[in-house]
């Protein structure tokens, strides 16, 4: 028992020489604020991590300029099936989610005849077919 308190006293002293004193008075808090930077620098550096990740996944370099990649995949979805036009035309968006087509594709064969559309038939093209 004796044995045990010096050892304490002499870690004590040890730390008030390191650390001093305010540190000796409370070991455990010591242990605790070191424990807890050591988790906030860690916290702090996986944050930092994850946003970089994060920055990567999300955003591709186009001609110098960073855009956010749900941007581009929407501007593939914009690609009209028919006429082979990209459209960037937001009111356009409209028509390539519904219909696959641009506005003007739409206009020239979708429009005013819907239910044949959505009976499936689609202009032919020449361009696909080949002739
Ligand atoms: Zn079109």
């Amino acid at each position: 028992m004796k044995r045990d308190l010096n050892s304490i006293a002499a870690l004590e002293k040890a730390i008030a020489e390191k650390f001093g004193n305010e540190a000796a008075m409370n070991p455990k808090l010591l242990w605790n604020s070191e424990k807890e930077q050591e988790y906030l620098k860690q916290s702090r550096e996986s944050q930092i991590k994850e946003a970089k990740l994060e920055n990567s996944q999300q955003k591709i370099e186009l001609d110098g300029v960073l855009i956010a990649k749900k941007l581009i995949n929407k501007n593939v979805e914009r690609h009209c099936d028919y006429c082979d036009r990209y459209s960037f035309n937001r009111d356009e968006a409209v028509y390539l989610t519904k219909y696959g087509t641009c506005y003007k594709c739409y206009i020239q064969y979708i429009m005013d005849r819907e239910e044949r559309w959505k009976n499936g038939w689609r202009p032919k093209m020449e361009q696909k077919n080949g002739t």
